[in-house]
């Protein structure tokens, strides 16, 4: 590893210090930039998203076909649910030897060649990725398979140095001319009809005359990204796996871009976060059948490419310097923190979104950032602060699915739940906001009602012809001082008697 890309103290790339969420930057004024958060227009994306007849049909479709897929695939494990813990407990033991396996990564990843340099903020990370870029004259990048790219906001700050950002996927390609966030994890612009692809392509001169054939347009596209990849400089990728064992990057994808992304460019930056790091191949080749299989339902990706290190003497393919860049941004403090750590296990399979029933209603839009579904409930309240993210862990039915699901093993419904309580007592770290004097007492008065039967009853009894005044039909739907609460949630009106006057009633009690 050349010291020039080594920042952080040794041993280990961890620090203690308090989060400081990574902001993309602004408007920048270019054409090809990132999304923007939105994540708490939630509701209101939501809303809109319920009523769009096209992303119902698409997502009615996917719940009927994707999930029977899945476990279909699934079930081409001998012992599925074996298979299942496998992972799971593989992702434990990454986690709990994170610091060692990190390092054991670097060692042997600069052995082959690589170099390695660790970010801890997302301004870091584009800063390097910026300075050389710089310092080789390269105009234009490709990028492709990335999540932390958006997390960071690569492309608009390459965007204001002058240098144009390709994405070499194609649904992230559409996703990013439409300035869209991803609609799905696995399909980024899956819900974009045919119409309206064609129309974008027209404005944007990737054809000459109007057409819904979708191999026209897929050739249209690859026409184009192909001339980039062509003179390629520098290409910037994800990386789905990296292997503390051998110090290889892997990557699973079905287009092949990545492919020609790792072995065009003169330099190539592969970009992981510090979760990423597996202890050995084994363990990936497990991860990654179950990864394929939860993504797309398949055994296995079109397209998996390993690397270790740059082009060697005598070898026709490869950049001849790869740079890995090892990204912190506020998780070494997620994982300092045990009752988080276990977010960090998430292998992005997108599994958990097939099963959600929030996520199969609205879509990925309104989660508003790179990670949508249960997953972006999850790690984005973490990464943004709960100021910014709580209608994403409150809209949640608390169904379990995706737990039941998670290759990674993680329990979402426990994390959305713990950061509820967090944010109600106002956590500085993950910056909760205590609840108004009011709302806490009238709290304190429904949980001292709830814990003995007689206040309760006494306590009905009392409100209900105050609460039954809003009543409209047998239906509650606003209330003086509650109508954020009512905002997407009604209530029947207070019956005329409680169970346990019924009861007495028909002489059972
Ligand atoms: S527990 Fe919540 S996030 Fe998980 S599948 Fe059920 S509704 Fe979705």
């Amino acid at each position: 590893m050349s010291s020039e890309h080594r920042r952080l103290p040794q041993p280990s790339p961890f620090r203690q210090e308090s989060y400081s969420p990574g902001e993309l930057s602004g408007e920048c004024g270019k054409e090809w930039q990132s999304m923007k958060i939105n994540t708490n227009e939630f509701v209101e994306v939501a809303q809109r998203e319920l009523t769009n007849k096209r992303t119902r049909t698409l997502l009615d479709m996917i719940s009927s076909v994707v999930d029977n897929l899945r476990d279909s695939a699934m079930s081409s494990f001998p012992d599925p649910s074996a298979a299942l813990e496998y992972g799971r407990a593989i992702r434990a033991e990454s986690l709990a030897r994170l610091p060692e396996l990190l390092d054991q990564f670097e060692k042997n990843a600069v052995a082959h060649g690589a170099s390695v340099f660790w970010a801890r903020t997302a301004d870091e990370a584009n800063q390097f990725v910026l300075d050389l870029a710089r310092k080789r004259n390269i105009k234009y990048v490709t990028k492709g398979k990335s999540m932390v790219t958006e997390e960071i906001g690569l492309n608009d700050a390459l965007a204001a140095d002058g240098i144009d950002v390709f994405e070499a996927d194609l649904g992230e390609f559409i996703a990013q001319l439409l300035k869209r966030p991803p609609f799905h994890i696995v399909g980024p612009a899956i819900n974009v009809p045919v119409d309206e692809i064609s129309a974008l392509f027209l404005k944007k001169g990737l054809i000459e005359r109007a057409t819904q054939d979708p191999v026209e347009l897929g050739a249209a596209a690859r026409r184009y990204l192909r001339q980039k990849f062509q003179h390629l400089e520098m290409g910037i990728t994800g990386v789905n796996m990296a292997v503390a064992e051998t110090g290889a990057i892997i990557n699973v994808e079905n287009e092949g871009n990545i492919r020609f992304s790792k072995s065009s460019p003169k330099t190539q930056v592969s970009f992981m976060t510090i979760e990423k790091v597996v202890p050995t191949m084994r363990d990936a080749m497990h991860l990654l059948r179950l990864l394929c299989r939860n993504c797309t339902a398949q055994k296995i990706s079109a397209y998996v490419s390993m690397d270790s290190g740059p082009k060697k003497p005598g070898e026709i393919d490869g950049p001849e310097e790869l740079f890995i860049v090892i990204l912190d941004n506020g998780r070494s403090a997620i994982y300092a923190n045990e009752n988080l750590r276990e977010a960090l296990r998430c292998i992005r399979c997108g599994a958990c979104m097939y099963g959600c029933p929030i996520y199969m209603k609205i879509g990925g839009y309104p989660y508003g950032w790179a990670y949508s579904g249960p997953m972006g409930q999850v790690v984005n309240p973490l990464l943004l602060g709960l100021d910014r993210t709580q209608h994403l862990y409150r809209a949640c039915t608390l169904c379990g699915k995706c737990k039941s699901i998670c290759p990674g093993g993680i329990d979402h419904p426990k994390l959305f739940l713990l950061y509820r309580s967090m944010d109600v007592e106002g956590d500085v770290q993950l910056k909760g906001q205590s609840r108004p004097w009011l709302e806490q007492k009238a709290m304190n008065i429904l949980s001292c009602g709830a814990r003995r039967a007689w206040h309760w009853n006494a306590g009905v009894k009392g409100a209900r012809p105050v609460v039954n005044l809003h009543a409209r039909g047998n239906v509650i739907s606003q209330m003086p001082l509650l109508g954020g609460w009512f905002r997407c949630r009604d209530l029947p009106a207070v019956g005329r008697k409680t169970f346990r006057e019924r009861m007495k009633e028909t002489g059972q009690y």
